[in-house]
């Protein structure tokens, strides 16, 4: 069986707008956020400051952006953040704490896929002359490299009090924040409140094209104003782009369940196809570990038959569920996963 266009399961990202979004975004009422603010882009970072509990929230271009303006705020050049070793601030944003804030990532690795407090606090070291200083500690939730794993919220509020214990303040970077509230079935903000600052995105599950808002008190958001000017991240008639982002929180969040429904099929369907083992998954990402080291084979044989899915190393494959690739779409798919699977593993 062949698709002429493929299903694509690489990333969340991968969504179109729905002609309902388009819709919204072409009657965005607009003006000059730069001068003097866009009443679209300040009714989404009411709503999102509101829905996170937090004072303010700002709209920014990029979840990575979001995140570097907050360590740009949250900690000085020659101090140390503290990370598990797995996270998007160390991994996959081009080292900018470093080369944008002056800032070394300390990698934490987890005894297992998530990092707990205990790891945390081994490496919480006692202030000294020859030590970095920390000042800041980043979470991630849910966490991509992790598969979409969710830390709970004991967990979470127990990383907060030891970082305040040493009087570090705490940036979650939750891209995902959506996925993590909806599989533990708790509202957005008993999470949020876990941190002093929180990004969250709307390009990924919820299915906007573009966008992610920081999220804290209102003094930290108004020097986070002054680093996304810093940045480049200042957008004139940005409504155009939140009127998708609002209309995905109006209309996608509650949905966000499908797709874990969907990504636990696809594991139960693809585990065990030529010896894979797959991560079982909390959320929308299925890590798919291989016997022997050919992801790029598997990709390309699952591409072939009509299914793309991503290498995340030489031993590893990624699937994510999405708001584009409904139950029946996901079915069809891991059934030709799995046949790549077989197929190239056998080979
Ligand atoms: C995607 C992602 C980001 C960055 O978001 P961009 O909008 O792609 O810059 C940050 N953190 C996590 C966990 C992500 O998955």
């Amino acid at each position: 069986m062949s698709h002429a266009t493929p299903i694509d399961l690489r990333s969340d990202t991968v969504t179109r707008p729905t002609a309902a979004m388009r819709q919204a975004m072409a009657n965005a009422e607009v003006g000059d956020d730069v001068l003097d603010g866009d009443p679209t882009t300040q009714q989404l970072e009411a709503l999102v400051a509101e829905r996170l509990g937090k004072e303010k929230a700002l709209f920014f271009p990029s979840g990575s952006m979001a995140n570097q303006a907050a360590i740009w705020v949250h900690t000085r050049p020659g101090t140390e953040l503290l990370c598990d070793a797995d996270a998007h601030i160390y991994r996959w944003e081009i080292a900018a704490a470093a080369g944008l804030c002056g800032v070394q990532c300390h990698p934490v690795q987890g005894q297992g896929a998530l990092f707990t407090v205990d790891d945390l606090r081994g490496h919480l070291r006692a202030p000294s002359i020859h030590a970095p200083e920390p000042s800041l500690v980043c979470l991630e939730n849910t966490h991509n490299g992790a598969g979409g794993a969710v830390t709970s919220l004991a967990d979470m509020q127990a990383m907060q009090q030891l970082a305040a214990t040493h009087g570090l303040p705490v940036h979650l970077d939750g891209a995902r924040l959506w996925n993590a509230a909806t599989a533990l079935q708790l509202p957005i903000s008993a999470l949020a409140a876990c941190a002093d600052t929180v990004m969250v995105s709307f390009s990924k599950g919820l299915g906007a094209p573009v966008g992610a808002c920081l999220a804290g008190p209102a003094e930290f958001i108004t020097k986070a104003h002054r680093a996304r000017k810093r940045f480049g991240g200042g957008m004139r008639q940005s409504g155009i782009l939140t009127a998708g982002a609002l209309f995905a929180l109006q209309h996608h969040y509650d949905r966000l369940a499908e797709d874990h429904a969907s990504a636990t099929y696809l594991a139960q369907v693809v585990d065990g196809a030529g010896g894979a083992r797959v991560v079982m998954p909390h959320t929308n990402i299925v890590m798919i570990d291989l016997p022997t080291r050919r992801a790029a084979q598997v990709v390309t044989r699952a591409r072939e038959l009509g299914v793309r899915i991503s290498e995340w190393h030489p031993g590893r494959v990624r699937a994510v569920t999405h708001l584009n690739a409904p139950a029946g779409v996901v079915a069809t798919a891991a059934a030709l996963i799995r046949q790549a699977l077989e197929e190239v593993l056998a080979s």
